[in-house]
């Protein structure tokens, strides 16, 4: 295909994770496509509490959008406000769009995810947390689902003799649909390795100071057990990212922020607007997930443009068109790495549990860095290739 003609209908992509850049790249052969996001780098952050041990991953999760499409641009802002067909974003320019493309993700506590969006202040942000913890003796964990105790393994795995408890209100590790085999199997890991883990008791108050922040506290849970520790991180809270719904796409977003959304990804009432990723209510909130919903969604997205219901305005069957593909939510499957060469899981219709050597061969060992930086356009450089080939593994 040659470069962008004006009978390309436009398709903007809000949000640059996981999900939009699979869509956007998908789409840049077939129409104009504009990817909006305010950071100035694609965040690898499945990797993000390996870079806040081992700052010398920053570079790796970090990784520039200049090579991500070759027609279609980045414009570096933030949707403001979006309904159907046209975005307004944050600077007050105004972007029409022929498809529409909710990709913008969810938040959660730093360091698992990025704040910032600038590439530099957020390895600023990060070497600033990496100094602060190496120089903590005891760290406390508050949440004990699967970025707790990754991160409790990362931290042992650097430091060992570093004293970390993991608490939580659960009355067991990892929540969700899990087997109450692999829960065991993390809580034998942990023990293993000298990580206390309180469970089934909320902390009375919240620790006094700010998480990442180098200074001594005492906690207490509701069972009565006292925590002394000279840091602190929270390791929970997905937030859905939709603020910026407004006119006939408000009423999309449910009380819980989550964007509601058909089996053919398309926003319920919508025929040009789709939503995939942690936003939307499509599946589980996994990085895996999001990348074959974009699958879908390009494809169908591509279907609706070849079968002429191009440019606005066009007649043309975008609701009703026939052969959309439906996505189907994936059983429940989980990979969670305890340190590079530790941790357990299990995989959707497997009886058994994921051994170490696999999960480290999965995630833990390279952390999947290969291959984002090659979707990205960029050499995977010292990174590995993922061994299974098929994106992040299911978490
Ligand atoms: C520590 C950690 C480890 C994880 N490990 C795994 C794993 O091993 N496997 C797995 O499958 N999943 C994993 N996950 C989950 C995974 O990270 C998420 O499911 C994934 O990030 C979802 O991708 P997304 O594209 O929907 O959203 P996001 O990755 O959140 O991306 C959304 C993007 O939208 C942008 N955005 C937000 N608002 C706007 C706006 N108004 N305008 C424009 N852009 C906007 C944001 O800046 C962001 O770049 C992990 C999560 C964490 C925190």
């Amino acid at each position: 295909m040659s470069g962008s003609s004006p009978a390309r209908p436009s398709v903007v992509v809000i949000g640059g994770g996981y999900a939009g850049v699979n869509v956007a790249k998908s789409l840049d052969d077939v129409a104009d496509v504009v990817l909006v996001e305010p950071k100035d780098a694609f965040v690898h952050n499945v990797a993000a509490l390996r870079a806040l041990v081992d700052p010398g991953w920053l570079p790796r999760i970090y990784l520039p959008y200049g090579r991500l499409l070759s027609h279609g641009r980045v414009v570096q802002d933030r949707a403001a406000k979006v309904d159907a067909g046209r975005v307004v974003l944050a600077s007050g320019e105004e972007l029409p769009a022929d498809y529409l493309v909710l990709a913008t993700g969810s938040s959660y506590p730093f360091p698992a995810k990025s704040d910032v969006d600038s590439t530099v202040e957020a390895h600023e942000k990060t070497l600033g947390t990496h100094a602060a913890l190496a120089a903590a003796a005891r760290v406390l964990l508050v949440g004990a689902g699967a970025v707790g105790i990754e991160l409790a393994g990362e931290i042992k795995a650097v430091w060992p003799a570093k004293q970390v408890t993991l608490v939580d209100v659960a009355d067991d590790v990892l929540g969700g649909p899990f087997r109450p085999e692999l829960k065991a199997e993390l809580r034998r890991q942990l023990a293993e390795l000298g990580v206390p883990v309180l469970l089934g008791s909320p902390l009375v108050t919240a620790p006094p100071t700010e998480p990442g922040e180098l200074r001594t506290f005492t906690v207490q849970t509701e069972a009565g057990t006292e925590v002394t520790a000279d840091i602190w991180f929270r390791c929970y809270g997905v937030i859905p990212v939709s603020d910026y719904l407004a006119g006939g796409l408000a009423g999309a977003r449910g009380a819980d922020g989550h964007i509601e959304v058909t089996p053919t990804l398309q926003v319920a009432g919508q025929d040009r607007v789709f939503a995939l990723g942690d936003v939307s209510t499509a599946d589980r909130k996994v990085a895996g997930a999001a990348g074959r919903q974009a699958v879908v969604v390009a494809g169908n997205i591509r279907a609706l443009i070849e079968a002429g219901s191009g440019a606005a305005g066009d007649a043309g069957a975008a609701g009703g068109a026939a052969g959309l593909s439906e996505y189907q939510p994936a059983l429940p499957g989980i990979v969670v790495p305890i340190g590079p060469e530790g941790g357990s899981g299990q995989r959707a219709g497997s009886e058994d549990l994921l051994p170490p050597e696999m999960v480290a061969q999965l995630k833990g060992r390279d952390m999947m860095v290969g291959r984002f930086a090659e979707l990205l356009g960029l050499a995977a450089g010292d990174a590995d290739e993922d061994p299974a080939g098929d994106g992040p593994p299911p978490r």
